[in-house]
């Protein structure tokens, strides 16, 4: 897509949505951390499986029917309300009725602010309008029984940060004006303090904990105090932040995804308050993960719950559940505090995580219908595959959008002298160097093969650092070459950084060999391993039945038109393996016994 064309597109079309004063500045302050994330429209995607994921997932939000997704709130607030019911968790009378509107509203409102497409626009200024028109004269913002019963506070954390990103990525003025309005609408139904999901069996199941983020992004906003006291009183510091800082696992038993994105308030209370044992509990958290409950995806918590560790419970979870990973909530959540992580401490190791879970998780799920059949969980079984969540509209279609939406935000980031390549995916970012601006184009065919090359265009010469994450699998370091000639670079937290006075034209190039390797389920089952290569999960397809036995790596052989597959010899037939997001409606099996 050209982005020049379709941003002055943009800006002709969404004059009804005129950009507001006090948006996003194209980069945060850094103050706190080494590292600071780009704006959603500093970062293109240019090609490769990413890019057509987001493609997709960009048609397929902007598809979804206006009157329909707001049918629930008008009926409540007495409107007319055409359109057909959603039905499922949406629906009046489902699980949790509404709950996805706000999440759909910013995953909109980011994939237009990074292409530029005035329909984003349109569609995110109608559904906070179609929105507002069903409050009421007291701010009421649930949709059904079960929304304002059972989950009020999981709620309200979406329709904040859909009205935020519509107010601060798409310039829906009236979307700001909501913010305290929905979150004073809300008081009568949220608890006074936070309080834990752990144990809870009945409901209501609410997760007071995940809200503190947007709370604090909301006060930051509108100054209105409320919002701050409420963020303070939902920080789970006694029972989860507190230990985890200290180094006290408390992982196992938790319900997995709740807890994981709760780290993301963690990671803004630091923000805000600047107690460093929000980074150390989120780092601890994040050792964790990584070290005793993560698959070889990156996903975790089999049936949505944290294992014990050196129990053999990944393994164990391999015969006695399908519900391996909830994938779209989980990625979203653990890359946002990978993010939160890099730019905190600027090691690579945060950045090595999230392309595990980008490329094996969120990237590897199945497609959506037009109709709110949705992925959910992975299946690391074998000869499993890739379904559907039974009921409609569940949790992941709101994550999947918004997660899908934030690719931009993973590849690049900004350093004081320079920007940072954290993942490998063509694509571009811009940014302004001492008053300079420059372009990096990324062009790649990561993850299938190892070589990367990035052109600097700028109108003058200019001097910065280039830092190119090191992913942690490589066995040696990397050759970085500029145009064509060897450059040394200096090793520092996992990145290779190339400092020089850049001209316009030149490019840098690296090669990551991509080879194959194994890893283990865990530690007491050493022989039970997935195949990886580079960053990516192989699964044997169309498995035979009964001989879950993986290829030694050195018997695998390319696959003659399939770039990226592989097959090997297995007695009279052939075993084939392909990356886990190559998977479409075939079964597949990723654990097998070492070969
Ligand atoms: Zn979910």
């Amino acid at each position: 897509m050209d982005n020049g064309i379709t941003r002055r597109d943009f800006l002709a079309g969404a004059a009804a949505v005129a950009l507001a004063s006090g948006v996003r500045p194209s980069a945060y302050p850094a103050a706190s951390g080494p590292l600071a994330e780009f704006d959603y429209d500093a970062v293109e995607l240019t090609g490769g499986p990413l890019k057509q994921q987001y493609d997709r997932i960009h048609a397929a939000y902007l598809a979804l029917d206006n009157d329909r997704l707001l049918q629930v709130y008008r009926e409540r607030a007495g409107l007319p309300a055409p359109g057909e019911p959603m039905g499922g968790w949406y629906g009046r009378d489902g699980f949790v009725p509404g709950h996805s509107l706000g999440q759909y509203i910013s995953g909109l409102a980011r994939i237009g602010r990074t292409t530029g497409d005035a329909a984003c626009a349109t569609k995110v200024a109608a559904l906070v309008e179609g929105f507002a028109a069903t409050l009421g004269p007291k701010d009421q913002c649930f949709a059904g029984p079960n929304a304002v019963n059972v989950w009020p506070c999981y709620i309200l954390d979406k329709h904040l940060a859909g009205l935020m990103d519509a107010y601060q990525l798409t310039g829906v003025a009236q979307a700001r004006d909501l913010v305290p309005r929905v979150f004073h609408g809300a008081l009568p139904y949220i608890p006074e303090r936070g309080r834990d999901r752990i144990g809870k069996k009945d409901p209501p199941y609410d997760e007071t904990y995940v809200l503190p983020e947007s709370l604090f992004l909301a006060y930051e906003l509108t100054g209105d105090r409320a919002l701050y006291d409420r963020a303070m009183a939902y920080l789970l510091d006694r029972d989860y932040f507190d230990p985890l800082a200290a180094g006290v696992n408390v992982l196992p038993g938790r319900h997995a995804y709740s807890h994981v994105i709760a780290l993301s308030s963690a990671g803004k209370a630091r923000l805000v308050l600047g107690d460093e044992k929000y980074l150390r509990a989120m780092q601890n958290a994040a050792h964790l993960l990584q070290s005793t409950q993560q698959f070889a995806t990156g996903g975790w918590g089999p049936n949505e719950t944290f294992i014990e560790p050196h129990k053999g419970q990944l393994y164990a979870s391999l015969h006695t559940t399908n519900d391996h990973f909830e994938t779209p909530c989980g990625s979203y959540a653990v890359i946002k505090l990978a993010r939160y992580l890099l730019c905190a401490t600027g090691d690579a190791r945060y950045g090595d995580g999230l392309e595990r879970v980008v490329f094996n998780g969120i990237l590897a799920v199945k497609e959506p219908d037009a109709d709110g059949d949705y992925p959910y969980y992975s299946t690391y079984g074998a000869a499993a595959h890739k379904v559907f969540y039974p009921k409609k509209w569940p949790c992941c279609s709101g994550t999947l959008v918004e997660g899908v939406a934030d690719y931009v935000k993973n590849i690049y980031f900004l350093a004081p002298d320079g920007v940072v390549v954290n993942l490998y995916a063509p694509s571009r970012v811009k940014w302004t160097e001492h008053g300079t601006e420059v372009t990096l184009a990324q062009e790649t065919d990561y993850p299938l093969r190892g070589t990367v090359a990035l052109r600097v265009t700028s109108a003058a010469p200019i001097e910065f650092a280039l830092r190119m994450r090191v992913p942690g699998w490589m066995a040696a370091t990397p050759q970085l070459r500029v145009n064509g000639k060897p450059v040394h670079a200096d090793l520092q937290q996992g990145f290779a950084i190339v400092r020089r006075r850049w001209t316009s034209g030149d490019t840098l190039t690296c090669e990551f060999p991509l080879q194959f390797r194994t890893e283990a389920i865990d530690d007491l089952h050493p022989e039970t391993v997935a195949l990886l290569r580079g960053p990516l999960v192989y699964v044997e397809q169309n498995p035979a039945e009964g001989e879950a036995a993986h290829a030694s790596p050195e018997a695998l052989r390319p696959e003659a038109g399939t770039p990226g597959a592989f097959s090997s010899p297995a007695g009279k037939s052939t075993r084939t393996y392909a990356p886990f997001y190559f998977v479409r409606d075939e079964a597949y099996t990723m654990y097998a016994q070492h070969g």
